[in-house]
């Protein structure tokens, strides 16, 4: 799977340990089951075709036992049979998900045949309907523990077996899944069904299938059918974005195989642009599933293209790594993550024409994880026995995805491709079809040649926390400090940029002590260590090197470096050792621009959100002057004009410029008006209070699309008004129902710089609201949202010491408890910046 930076993957929280009806796996459990069983075949029956809220279920499992008890997982909305051998159980034993099997010695059949819920919440099979037109979409993501909601299962990553698919659905959808496509046969009453032939052996969070009226395009590479689908409303902008995507991945196919030397053995590999989906995209074998953003309605910037590239070769390189082989427990999903995220980063530099992925990673996705790394919530990056399902997937976070590809990239570059790649597929081969762990990794790379890795392993990935890099100018040494929590001896292979005098020269540094001589620097020369990303390390530039950068950062071209000096500027800010106005300076006089999407975690929404509110009273209209100066000297048409654009719609206080924009006239040379322009404008008039409801209301209608209902929701909770934040608030508490893109639309409007008198009751409302939401959401979206409706504009000590308080509540549920102990870390960090350098 891949979690997109704008989206955070947290772990299904369940946590609702107390509230939610179901058990959560325990290891222990798990492997008691895998050696009571050995499992031959699934074959599963689902009737799409009955109504709009649940579907029929029919599960047949063949099976192996050695003798004993355990349980079948399901939940169901209703259970009518459970036949053990043909013999009847009675349905009332189900409890709590789970039902339980008594086994003699031998072999066995078990036919489950139960109604399930359609689910709104992104997981098991998810039904939408599509807003622009009202036609339904379905589509599985039983990853993690979902699979029990769509078929009754042994639920646990190492009881693999071959799958049989049959569904049943209106004559007019498409229907897809794992196995290979197939011709559909009439089946009475405006339906058809659709059986599918067996699969190799997966795993059941990898069952998927994408169910409705699709948009279907198919092609072919290498003997692999291709295929790619959208909703009908997107089937235009597929259309036009289908070359793009099917070149990146006829390209990572041949990258791959050359790599791998191992045939993609799935058969067809299906594409399916998804709506509503909570991750970027999640890697069934044969069945991808994407966000459907990701299919491009309106015009977007060179970095959403390369995160679309990057996703696919991620999902294309889980097909080996995680699906040919997966990890056996929850606890090495990291590994399968930060594999994935290693190699789709390094098949897309090289091979497709996304070559600068590496410089895009820099700005999208190493904060993510370093933060991560240096907050409370911290943790190494290889798996720390977790007992259940749910603790082991609270890691899944930027230390399991950034922190772990930068790991394996310098595992890479110590031991070797050839090294590296003989381990590898040492490793695909020896456990082709079957579950494997870190050790047995770690020891096909000592079989390959690695040598002994302890030291690495201790250091680098049973260790938490980044080291931090800062320069001593006047002793002349850098510095290099491990966590006080977590003291490690890593030595670090890093480059540093030297920029003086408009020229920047590069000095290769070994840092294998704690100071490291440095040599003769100029007089007031900017210093940016690890100006490359090649170590995972927090540099903390000093103040001369960020006073020097308000001056050369303009003129470099290089974008890696670029990259890293930005990377640079967020680290020591983050260590609280910058002032927010020197930061500031740099920024207007060199718009980070060329990080391209204003994403949560991308630079210009970081600059915005923790920068400009204490960087002085005049601070966003510097920002409106540079972005508005910017547009006026880059070459329109470009995708820098389009940012700086976006970046001066959004830091506008003219209603009369912002009408025009939204109108499409006014509009600078090489800009086109589209509906995510248009929106841009809304949302900012409606956060000037220069809109009111009606208005955007008449504007959905006349454009009813997924995107225009998710950017009227952040419209709309925008309002200075206190309408606009109760409703917004509303969909926190659940009182009003909304889909996942519109909850996170509603928590990223409700906060705004400037509107404290409005959303200052909802502070206090927060906290006291908060630990209930455990009644009204589960999964990726309950702590999701406890970060999108943190009060961001409270900065704060009473704020700060009502989060203290209730992350100290032990009732709170876990994974709301460590999203909101990083937006209490986040917080904390910004009010000691502001003591240090008070305005
Ligand atoms: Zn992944």
């Amino acid at each position: 799977m891949r979690v997109l930076s704008q989206v955070v993957a947290e772990a299904q929280s369940y946590a609702g340990r107390v509230t939610s009806p179901y058990a959560s796996l325990q290891h222990i459990e798990a492997i008691a089951r895998r050696e009571l069983l050995t499992l031959t075949s699934y074959d599963v029956d689902l009737d799409l075709a009955r109504d709009e809220t649940t579907f029929g279920s029919v599960t047949t499992i063949r099976f192996d036992s050695r003798g004993g008890s355990t349980f079948l997982d399901l939940k169901p909305a209703a259970l009518h049979a459970v036949r053990l051998d043909g013999r009847p159980l009675d349905v009332d034993l189900l409890d709590r998900g789970r039902f339980p099997l008594e086994l003699p010695e031998g072999h066995h059949e078990v036919v489950v045949e139960a109604t399930m819920p359609f689910r709104r919440d992104g997981e098991g099979l998810h039904r939408s309907v599509d807003p622009a037109d009202g036609r339904p979409y379905v589509y599985g993501m039983n990853f993690m523990d979902a699979a029990p909601s769509v078929y009754a299962c042994f639920d646990q990553p190492d009881l693999k077996a071959p799958y049989t698919l049959h569904v049943t659905a209106p004559a007019d959808w498409v229907v897809v899944g794992n196995a290979p496509a197939v011709e559909p046969s009439d089946a009475g009453g405006g339906t058809s069904r659709w059986d599918f032939s067996p699969t190799p052996p997966l795993s059941t969070y990898f069952v998927t299938v994408v169910a409705g009226p699709y948009h279907l395009i198919r092609d072919e590479h290498d003997g692999i059918p291709l295929g790619l689908s959208a909703r009908l409303s997107l089937a235009a902008a597929l259309d036009k974005d289908a070359e793009e995507i099917l070149t990146v991945t006829k390209q990572s196919f041949d990258e791959l195989h050359r790599l791998f030397g191992i045939r993609y053995p799935f058969g067809d590999y299906h594409q399916a642009f998804v709506p509503e989906f909570n991750a970027g995209a999640m890697e069934n074998p044969g069945c991808v599933t994407f966000r459907d953003p990701l299919v491009f309605s309106s015009r977007v910037t060179r970095a959403r293209h390369i995160a679309r590239a990057s996703t696919i070769a991620h999902e294309m390189a889980h097909q080996w790594f995680g699906d040919i082989v997966t990890p056996a427990w929850w606890d090495d999903l990291w590994l399968n993550e930060s594999f994935a995220e290693y190699l789709g980063n390094r098949v897309t530099a090289e091979v497709t024409e996304f070559d600068d992925v590496w410089t895009d990673m820099t700005y999208a996705r190493r904060q993510w994880g370093l933060i991560a790394d240096q907050g409370p919530s911290t943790h190494p990056v290889a798996g720390n026995g977790a007992v259940d399902a749910s603790a082991a997937l609270q890691d899944f976070d930027g230390i399991s995805y950034a922190k772990g590809s930068s790991i394996l990239k310098q595992l890479n570059a110590s031991m070797g491709d050839q090294v590296f790649f003989d381990g590898v597929v040492d490793h695909l081969t020896r456990h082709r079809f079957a579950n494997a762990t870190m050790l047995d990794l770690f020891e096909s790379w000592e079989r390959a040649g690695a040598g002994e890795l302890d030291d690495f392993t201790t250091n680098w990935l049973r260790t938490s926390g980044p080291d931090t890099l800062s320069l001593d100018r006047r002793a002349g040494v850098v510095r290099r400090t491990p966590p006080e929590a977590h003291p490690a001896d890593r030595p670090h292979t890093i480059r540093a940029a030297v920029g003086a005098d408009g020229t920047w020269t590069d000095r290769t540094l070994e840092l294998d002590s704690p100071e490291t001589p440095f040599g003769d620097l100029p007089e007031g020369s900017a210093v940016v260590l690890d100006a490359y990303a090649e170590s995972w390390v927090a540099s903390v530039p000093d103040r001369t090197t960020v006073r020097a950068l308000v001056d050369l950062l303009p003129a470099v071209e290089d974008d890696l470096l670029r990259a890293g000096i930005w990377d640079n500027l967020r680290s020591g800010y983050h260590a609280g050792a910058l002032d927010p106005a020197d930061v500031l300076d740099v920024a207007v006089a060199s718009l980070p621009v060329e990080d391209t999407e204003d994403g949560p975690r991308r630079t210009l929404h970081w600059l915005m959100t923790t920068v400009v509110p204490l960087a002085g009273p005049d601070a966003s209209d510097r920002v409106h002057a540079a972005a508005s100066a910017k547009l006026a000297s880059v070459e329109p048409g470009s995708e820098h004009q389009l940012a700086a654009f976006r970046l001066a719609v959004a830091t506008a206080t003219d209603p009369l410029a912002l009408e025009t924009w939204a109108a499409g006239t006014g509009l600078p040379e090489g800009v086109a008006l589209d509906v995510d322009l248009r929106w841009r404008a809304l949302v900012r008039l409606a956060t000037l209070g220069a809109v009111d409801l009606a208005r955007l209301d008449a504007e959905l209608a006349a454009e009813p699309t997924g995107d225009s209902r998710v950017q009227h929701a952040k419209a709309r909770a925008s309002m200075p008004s206190p309408e606009a934040k109760a409703w917004a608030w509303s969909c926190f508490t659940g009182e009003t129902e909304v889909a996942n893109y519109e909850l996170e639309a509603a928590g990223l409007g409700l906060w705004q710089g400037g509107q404290e008198a409005l959303t200052e009751p909802y502070v206090d409302r927060y906290f006291a609201d908060l630990p209930d939401t455990v009644r009204v959401r589960s999964g990726w979206m309950l702590a999701d949202a406890a970060e999108y409706f943190f009060p961001a504009t409270s900065l704060d000590e009473e704020t700060l010491a009502r989060a203290q308080a209730l992350i100290a509540d032990p009732s709170l549920d876990l994974s709301l408890r460590r999203r909101l102990a990083d937006e209490a870390d986040r917080l904390e960090r910004l009010l000691a910046v502001r003591r240090a350098f008070p305005r």
